[in-house]
């Protein structure tokens, strides 16, 4: 799915508006909270690979092509390469009872609450773009 350049997102209010990468919170928003950690945390790579397990999203023994976890962070980044999500470090965990793997919104796929609401599926929206400042598009990816 494609945004027309005149709907992008132009400033990190309005990317927060539209993007979020955080774990909600199960009591003001039980049903995106169940959806996002059902479907949108990339899993503990590193983790996994220190213990032997085969990891897909590794492109050697160190780096995850994902780049996950990602950087906790107050407020979204916008820099001409790239757009760094707003992850607060606010003390939100969730724990994978079957894997008891521990997630923190460093391992949130980024996603647009309306779109997992609604298609209640994985989401990963995010702006896609060489100058992230002039955005061109924003990519929906739906499993
Ligand atoms: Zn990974």
């Amino acid at each position: 799915m494609m945004v027309h350049p005149d709907d992008m997102p132009k400033c990190r209010r309005e990317v927060d508006l539209v993007i979020r990468a955080d774990i909600p919170d199960p009591d003001r928003e039980p049903q995106l909270h169940e959806l996002v950690t059902r479907v949108n945390l990339h899993h503990l790579c590193h983790e996994r690979k220190r213990r032997g397990q085969e990891v897909f999203c590794m492109v050697d023994d160190k780096h995850c092509k994902s780049k996950f976890p990602k950087s906790f962070s107050d407020k979204t980044i916008i820099t001409r390469r790239q757009v760094l999500y707003k992850r607060p470090e606010n003390g939100v965990v969730f724990m994978n009872l079957k894997s008891g793997e521990v997630f923190t919104n460093q391992q949130v796929v980024p996603y647009n609450p309306f779109l997992s609401l609604e298609m209640q599926t994985n989401t990963n929206v995010e702006i896609c773009s060489q100058e992230a400042q002039s955005a061109k598009h924003v990519n929906l990816y739906i499993n």
